[in-house]
């Protein structure tokens, strides 16, 4: 008899789906939120110089001070918050979780939202409780209250504008749920850039509230880089959990350039925003399409047939993402990554001839 995955592995692992990545050479590729623009040239003329003169036979520096120093001031995060870094905030939301993983541990968060929540809590072994959205996506406050009293869950995760919906939670609720949570509270920041609010500016001010941002939305998505910002204490413990060298030395070297570089991505942000509300009014005026606003850089919408709207896209060489099916508000979703000005014309009118 042979040994088996299921002989050893926990059933937890076993019963989880694996994070599907789309294949998307020669499409069209809306699906992933990332920056559609490149740096222009003097600055990626500067990377190849970085990159060339960068000591790779040497171990990256362990605290990654200078990036740290770089994300302070380009993040404006406040002076009395400290910093962790992860290799993506994947990564970070890792560490949080395997910190407070307990038996019986309990990790709470909106449902539906960003995927990872649920299926980290997963892999440390910990409980995940979703909390339903309403059907319009907004949180009910009465609702999630009452489900943090009954679990009192060790994390709370929030994504502030929320991921795949576009929104931004009540900000005034997200406020009772960081000062009534027994445990940590995580905002989730990964789209700050296209949303114009944050609770950044209050990391230093409650000692359960961490906030998470990422480099990867801002158009820095292949150097893998997420932070989260809050009280010292928590994060001298999580430090302990995070590998060390976590944060290789082309990605600090390459990070502290670009994020130097505020003007270059405020303007690509202010682009991608601009398109978005084309986008929005664009889905608007199509018959059979129903469009949710986003604080995000892509849009959730709803068709009849998604599925079969999605592969037709797909043979128009479109790539975006399929929700239908993945939880029972999202019935009829597709999501769109807000592209440049072309590639938004191309799905717009493919998508008017698939419906
Ligand atoms: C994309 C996304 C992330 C992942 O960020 P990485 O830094 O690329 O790991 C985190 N949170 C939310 C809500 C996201 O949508």
């Amino acid at each position: 008899m042979s040994l088996k995955p299921e002989d050893l592995l926990r059933e937890e692992i076993l019963a989880l789906r694996p994070y599907h990545v789309a294949e998307a050479s020669g499409l069209v590729k809306l699906d992933a939120m990332e920056n559609p623009y490149q740096l222009p040239d003097p600055v990626r003329s500067r990377i190849s110089g970085l990159v060339a003169g960068a000591e790779i036979n040497r171990y990256p520096d362990a605290s990654a001070g200078a990036l740290k120093a770089r994300l302070r001031q380009a993040m404006g995060i406040p002076a009395g918050a400290d910093l962790l870094l992860g290799n993506g905030s994947d990564e970070v939301i890792q560490i949080l979780a395997m910190g407070v993983a307990k038996p019986g541990a309990v990790i709470l968060g909106a449902d539906p939202s960003f995927v990872m929540f649920r299926m980290i809590a997963a892999f440390v072994g910990a409980r995940f409780v979703g909390v339903p959205l309403r059907a319009d996506f907004t949180l009910d406050r009465d609702t999630i209250l009452g489900a943090i009293r009954q679990h009192r869950p060790a994390l709370v995760f929030l994504a502030y504008p929320n991921n795949p919906t576009g929104n931004l939670f009540d900000r005034d609720t997200l406020t009772r749920i960081i000062e009534t949570a027994p445990g940590l509270v995580v905002i989730d920041e990964a789209y700050h850039v296209f949303a114009g609010e944050s609770f950044m500016p209050k990391a230093a001010a409650y000692d359960n509230l961490l906030v998470m941002r990422t480099v990867s939305k801002l158009g820095l998505a292949g150097l893998r880089l997420g932070l989260v910002a809050g009280s010292g204490e928590w994060l001298q413990q999580f430090d302990k959990l995070r590998l060390p060298y976590n944060v290789n030395i082309l990605t600090q070297l390459v990070a502290e350039t670009v994020l130097g570089e505020q003007d270059v991505l405020e303007a690509q942000a202010a682009a991608i925003r601009e398109e978005r509300g084309k986008v929005f009014e664009g889905l608007a005026a199509l018959k059979g399409v129903s469009a949710f606003p986003s604080r995000a850089n892509f849009i959730l919408f709803r068709v009849n047939d998604a599925t079969g709207v999605f592969e037709r896209l797909r043979q128009r060489r479109v790539l975006v993402k399929n929700l239908h099916g993945s939880h029972p508000l999202l019935t009829g979703c597709l999501r769109v990554t807000v592209g440049t000005p072309r590639e938004n014309q191309t799905f717009l009118s493919a998508l008017s001839d698939c419906l």
